[in-house]
């Protein structure tokens, strides 16, 4: 992962709802093709799972977008990793909405 800091925390429902519906839209993408851990971001779920050596590109690409994925704030630094049906699924959010229970529409 070249070194970029990834979270595990103690995720808010907002974050897990959003982590399994990129799950779904990454697996129906399609996969990069390769054995191991499978990852997908949720800022580009269209791109497919890839591997850890195929998933910089995310990273990379998420590192690039200082917005919190689920408002309008301003992302806290790294990136956060939920699990969702099998995969890790790289997102970028602010603190409030890291943790919080209520979801958002
Ligand atoms: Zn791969
Ligand atoms: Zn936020």
């Amino acid at each position: 992962m070249a070194g970029e800091r990834v979270w595990a925390v103690v995720l808010g429902c907002a974050v897990r709802e959003r982590a399994v519906r990129a799950a779904v839209q990454a697996r129906a993408a399609g996969s990069c093709g390769h054995p191991g851990p499978l990852l997908a971001s949720a800022a580009d779920p269209s791109a497919g799972t890839r591997c850890a050596d195929c998933a910089h590109g995310l990273v990379e690409d998420l590192l690039l977008r200082p917005g919190c994925l689920l408002c309008d704030g301003w992302a806290r630094p790294g990136i956060v990793q939920a699990r969702a049906d099998r995969l890790e699924i790289l997102l970028r959010t602010c603190d409030p909405c890291l943790t919080t229970d209520s979801p958002r529409t």
